[in-house]
Order: structure tokens, then sequence, then C-alpha cells
């Protein structure tokens, strides 16, 4: 079978073809080094511009530009409000430029046109808008204090809450403008200066949202962007003796190296990380609504979310139901560029993730799985995987107890809701995990026993910039989004006077 082509949009043609430099104290310029590396459109494997490649030295600038604008800038004096009217006009212009930010979502991701028309460009607008207003309410405590050895002394004490300074925020390939919009949002709604270094998969819209965070007047220096890659960018960032904290999204792997660089100055961390989320289907659900949803919750972004509900657990009497419901349900999305209205799913991000989510079905395989749908590759340049359902696997197995972050779930019986929990909760991760179910207190109480940062009951992949998200176990540090996520970029100042 062939995935379906289409042509690029002419619309995003100049943007394709102006330099791609990096950001920093409020000037373009190229990588001190003068190096470039190819940025290529996964649907067809082209290369469809360049982009600067930062490094070390290029990390260094701009780790100095974020702390000068930190320590010396307009941005540590502005008002909370005044911040928070920069912040949402971020959102504006995002919201303004949907179609173009979504176009190149699609160019360089390969994901939809339509999905990150919808849902990428939107959320990541909601984001700005949500965290400006959280920059006039960031606020400490006044607190009661008894100081039971200066009997009869009386204090003011009170909490401050203050920017936790510098930040490095390094950001994954599979929704590029909404992870540098979680990241950007919080710190500085928090009044942090940051310094973002971008996929090297996928470096294109964060250069396009860098323009218009100066269109929104954010002052020099106080968003710095860096493209490049992980083991020299990433890593010099999670190194710099001058970060105050480093906030990471990306594979439990790489999120254990980022933990090791900090420790040179014991910078804080935060970390989003993989996952291997079960997604639980009793034989009560609505099937109706149960099949598509757990279709959804792998195969939304090719399976390439941290989130995806990659463990299947079915209860033993629907489970051929719902096995063959979920392939039907596969069988029903076109594969092919994103740029074509039909399509629903398009190519993996990079021959890389191609070679390892096709290298994780032979394993499968070879260990005794069977692909009731999918399986195989479509005849084409792009990196395409059809959406696969697994039979047959076991708990034991690669393909279910790794993160093979591509459209391939492992479907697997159960029998009591006992056994489930301890079987779903038989992870290294804790992301995520979906629950469908009529029975509302058994809802409740599987939520209640799963470890993991978020549980959909009835639904999967719902996100909301209010809504906290993040690991338990090895799937992170911290939470991102709503309110928790301020605590990411605070420090807590006591401050005690004696009256
Ligand atoms: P994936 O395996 O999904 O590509 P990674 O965890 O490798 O995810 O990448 C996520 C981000 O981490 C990217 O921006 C990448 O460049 C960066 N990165 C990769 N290796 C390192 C490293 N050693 N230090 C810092 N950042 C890194």
């Amino acid at each position: 079978m062939a995935s379906v082509v289409a042509s690029i949009p002419d619309t995003i043609a100049p943007f394709l073809s102006s330099p791609k430099q990096l950001l920093i104290n409020g000037s373009w310029c190229v990588a001190q080094s003068g190096k470039t590396f190819e940025v290529v459109n996964p649907a067809t494997a082209s290369v469809i511009a360049h982009a600067a490649e930062g490094d070390a030295a290029d990390i260094d600038l701009a780790v100095r530009a974020a702390r000068d604008a930190f320590e010396s800038g307009p941005w540590s004096r502005m008002s909370p409000s005044e911040r928070g009217q920069l912040i949402w006009k971020i959102g504006d212009l995002i919201e303004q430029h949907n179609d173009e930010l979504a176009q190149i979502e699609t160019i360089d991701n390969g994901k939809p046109f339509s999905v990150a028309q919808v849902a990428d460009v939107p959320l990541s607008a909601d984001m700005f808008r949500y965290m400006a207003g959280w920059t006039t309410k960031i606020e400490g405590n006044t607190i009661p204090i008894t100081v039971p050895y200066a009997p009869g002394a009386e204090f003011h004490a009170f909490t401050l809450r203050e920017p936790v300074g510098v930040v490095g925020q390094i950001i994954p390939w599979n929704f590029p403008l909404l992870m540098a919009a979680w990241k950007l949002a919080p710190a500085l709604a928090c009044g942090c200066t940051v310094v973002l270094k971008v996929a090297e998969q996928t470096p294109l819209s964060a250069i396009r949202l860098g323009e218009l965070i100066q269109e929104a007047g954010i002052p020099e220096g106080v968003v710095n962007i860096v493209t490049g890659f992980g083991e020299t960018a990433g890593a010099a960032l999670a190194a710099h003796p001058d970060v105050d904290k480093v906030a990471f999204t990306g594979s439990t792997e790489v999120g254990k190296l980022i933990v090791q660089a900090a420790g040179t100055n014991l910078k804080k961390v935060s970390l989003e990380l993989g996952g291997k989320s079960p997604n639980v289907i009793f034989k009560d659900a609505d099937l109706d609504t149960a099949i598509p949803g757990a279709a959804s919750a792998i195969f939304f972004n090719h399976g390439q979310c941290c989130c995806a509900g990659s463990r299947l657990f079915v209860e033993q009497e629907v489970f051929d139901e719902v096995a063959a419901g979920i392939a039907e349900e596969a069988g029903k999305i076109v594969v092919g560029d994103g740029f074509h209205e039909q399509t629903s799913m398009g190519p993996l991000v990079s021959q890389e993730q191609f070679d390892r989510v096709t290298q994780y079905l032979d394993l499968g395989r070879s260990a005794g799985a069977n692909a009731v749908c999918g399986g195989d590759t479509p005849d084409s340049p792009g990196y395409f995987v059809n959406p696969t359902v697994l039979t047959n696997t076991s708990d034991t197995m690669e393909v279910v107890q790794e993160e093979i972050f591509g459209p391939v779930v492992a479907a697997m019986p159960f029998d009591t809701a006992e056994e489930l929990v301890a079987r779903a909760n038989d992870s290294v991760y804790g992301l995520a995990a979906g629950v469908w179910t009529n029975d509302a207190g058994k809802a409740h109480r599987i939520a209640k026993e799963m470890r993991a940062g978020t549980v959909w009951i009835n639904c999967y992949n719902i996100f909301d910039a209010a809504l906290p998200f993040g690991g338990y176990k090895q799937s992170g540090w911290g939470r991102e989004m709503g309110h928790e996520v301020l605590n990411n970029y605070l420090e807590t100042k006591s401050v005690c006077l004696g009256l």
C-alpha cells in the first residue's frame, strides 16, 4: 500500500527560504562555528531548510544574554501586570498565525495539518494566555511563628516567591511548538529568562515563535533560542554553571544524563520523560466509545506521545471484540503526507525513529506477537509506519515493557481487577493511564491505584493548560502546566522581621 502524497503549500515558501538562525540577545545570528544542519520533511525525506548548528559556544553566549537580562534588564523591573500583558500578546500572535504555524509543524514534524491546526497551535496559544494570568497571582504567605528559644519576642514572618533565575529548557520533536509553549510560558510568567534548545529534528516552529515573541515586545535576552544537537548544545546547556535551572522533556535515558550534567552546579531540575501507559477496558465499558478511544490513545500523533496508551489491557470476555474493533479503527486511518486533506496519520519524524519502530515490530514478531493489523510500512520514501495492533503478547516482551514511540499497541487480556492493577503498575514508567468502565466506583478505585501522574477515565489524551501533567517513577520529576508548574520556576524566600 502506498501512502497519500501532497504538495507543500506556497504560503510557507518565504519562511522556508529565509535563514534559520539562533536568537541570542534579541538578534538572529549564525552559529559561532558557522555550521548548519539539514532540516528534513519526514513525508518525503527531502531537505527543506538548513538551520544554524549551535553548540557550546553559542549556548554560552545565550546564557550570558539571559543572565544580563535577568540581572539588569527591563524584564526584572517590569510589573507583573505588564509582564502578563506581553505574555498574553504572544498567545494572540500565535492565534493570528495559526495556519502558518500549523503548516510549519506539518512540514517539519509530519503531523497532519488538520491536527496541528486544531490541537498543537491553539493549545500553544492557550498555554501563553493561561500563564499570562498567573503573573499577577504569584504570592507568598504570612506565617505566624513561635520561636521556642525566644520567649516573648515578636516577629513578622512571610514568604516571597521569586524567579529561579536563568532557565535552560530542552524540548523534543513530537509537539515542537506546544512543547516550547509548555516550557516558555510558565518560565516567563515567573519572571525567569530562558535559553531554549529545540530538537534537531524539528527546529522550525520555534524559530517562527521566536519572531513572534520579538513582535510581542518581550525584551532582548529574555528568550534565547538555540537550534542544534543534543550531545553538543543540549549537553552544554544542562551542564552550564551559570544556569539556575534546567527543564527537560524527552527520553528517560537522556533525562538521566541531564540529572548528571546538572550536578556540576546543582541546578534545579524538572523532567518530563517517557512512558508505557496502560489503557484498561473493562467488559462493562461502553465499547462504542472505548474502542475508538483506545485506538486514538495509541494512534494520535502516530504514537509519538510520551503518554500514548501503548499497553492495552482488555477484560477477557470482550478481548476479541475489542482487538478486532481497534484493528478496524486502524483500517480507517489514512496514512500519508500531512498536507493531504484525507490524511489522518503522517510519517514518523525521522529515519532514526522509523528504524526504531520497525526494529520493535521485528522484535515483537520474533518473540511470538501477532500483528492483527499493520506491522508493515507503506511503499514511500517518507518515514511511514502503518498503525499496528499486536496480540499474543506477554508482560515481559520488549514490545510491552519498552517505549516504542510509534503507532504500535500491545493488546492483552486480563481476568480480575487485582491482577490488572499489578500488571498495569509493573513498569519503570508512571506517566499516564486510561480506564474505561461504566462503574464509577470501580473507575475511581482503579484510578487511585494506578501509579501514574494522569489517569483518564472514559477519555484519553485530554490536555488543558490548567491541568498538571507529569510522571511518577522514571517518567519524571515535577509537573508541567497548571499552577503546579510555577513551582519549577520559583524559589521561596522566607523573610523574618523582629518587631
Ligand atoms: P528522542 O529519543 O525522542 O529523540 P531525546 O531525549 O533524545 O528524545 O531528545 C529530546 C531532547 O533532548 C532533544 O532536544 C535533544 O536534542 C536533547 N538531547 C539529546 N541528548 C542530549 C544530551 N546528552 N544532553 C542534553 N540534551 C540532549
